[in-house]
């Protein structure tokens, strides 16, 4: 007997989480574990939210309500735009494999997306037989515009493009993202663009980076965000998304009723109330974006500017090697993200972490660079 799936499922390299706390403390038995691979939120999770969390258990043996309309209302208010855009889902990860599958047809269809890119758009793509076609990016991680619309033909359903990027922080300027939606629509009218802003209000000006802030959105374009990240419930996988209206009605038709727990539902609630928290939040990613950069800097290694709540770096040329690094610092019990599945293999990632996470990681990053040093000498 052979129990076979797809060919392309077969084939599939699947995706690489981050390393979590507990793998690294087993592994190394080590009790003192910080992660700084995943992009999370350094203050927790936010106080109004764990309230909402603990007030709502008891409701837990119900099924939530279909199409979680209470968080679709107060997402549209949360961006002043009709319900009937907003699309809710089990983080922004099912919404990403829900968009492939409802607007791809199985070796008809493709999409495209930059190369590298968050790998969860080719290996969604992949698992449901339709194509993904790469553009390089260019050497300082910024984006090829006309090279991604030479990759778009009459077969093409969705471009993806992450603003800010993910691994590097990159943020495009709008006006390049206003006009490559413009000439998307008009070489290929049934294309979406689904820009994904995982990390967008941590952009130092939001409103002037976000094509979703601040006047029309463009007709052919969507929009991803997530409660991972900036609104520290990663763990309760909640991502929304701001569709064309006719597609976000195909979107609620596929999606599976309850994809969307119910404490998930009022933790998202109860961060959007939290301003405070939000505020913080903020506060605390620019604050230790900078001290992570400096530090970098002084150490010799060359950092990317970013946007986000993550560095993207490379060590100073005499360091033996990324990986090498890497595995340095789970030893000091410091996870961070080694970039081969980005194909990335010579670069490193590192989350904003709060200031004494920063610190850590700076300091075993500066022992590593002596050791490796004085072994050398
Ligand atoms: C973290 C991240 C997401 C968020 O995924 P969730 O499923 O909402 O946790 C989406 N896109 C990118 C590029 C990310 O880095």
């Amino acid at each position: 007997m052979s129990f076979k799936a797809l060919d392309a499922v077969e084939a599939l390299v699947p995706y690489a989480p981050g390393l979590s706390i507990a793998e690294i403390q087993e592994k190394y038995a080590i009790d003192r574990v910080i992660k700084l691979a995943s992009n999370e939120n350094p203050l927790g999770v936010p106080p109004l939210a764990r309230e909402s969390i603990a007030r709502m258990a008891a409701s837990a043996f119900r099924y939530p309500q279909g199409g979680n309309p209470r968080l679709v209302k107060a997402l549209a208010e949360w961006h002043q735009l009709p319900p009937k855009r907003i699309v809710v889902g089990n983080g922004s990860d099912e919404i990403i494999d829900l968009m492939i599958r409802i607007t791809c047809s199985p070796g008809k269809n493709s999409i495209v997306c930059n190369e590298p890119c968050f790998s969860l758009y080719p290996i969604q793509a992949q698992i449901h037989g339709v194509e993904a076609r790469r553009c390089p990016l260019r050497k300082d991680f910024s984006f090829d515009f006309a090279g991604l619309l030479a990759q778009v033909d009459f077969s093409t359903r969705l471009v993806f493009l992450t603003t800010p990027d993910n691994p590097s922080g990159y943020c495009p300027p709008r006006e390049h993202v206003e006009h490559f939606a413009h000439a998307l629509g008009q070489c290929s009218p049934d294309c979406l663009l689904l820009i994904d802003e995982a990390y967008m209000d941590f952009a130092e000006n939001e409103e002037a980076d976000s094509l979703l802030i601040g006047g029309q959105i463009p007709p052919n374009v969507g929009f991803l965000r997530t409660f991972s990240k900036s609104f520290g419930l990663a763990g309760l996988r909640i991502g929304y998304g701001i569709l064309p209206e006719h597609l976000a009605e195909c979107f609620w038709r596929a999606r599976l009723a309850f994809s969307v727990n119910i404490l998930a539902e009022e933790a998202a609630i109860a961060a959007l109330e939290d301003e405070s928290f939000r505020q913080a939040s903020m506060q605390a990613i620019s604050s230790g974006r900078k001290q992570l950069a400096h530090g970098l800097e002084a150490l010799g290694c060359c950092v990317w500017p970013s946007s986000a709540n993550f560095l993207l770096f490379q060590l100073p040329p005499d360091a033996p090697g990324a990986l090498d690094c890497f595995e340095y610092l789970l030893r000091k019990g410091v996870i961070i993200r080694a970039l081969k599945s980005y194909n990335l293999p010579d670069y490193l990632r590192v989350s904003v972490g709060n200031p004494e996470e920063n610190e850590i990681f700076l300091s075993n990053l500066g022992d590593y660079l002596a050791e490796t040093r004085s072994a050398k000498a």
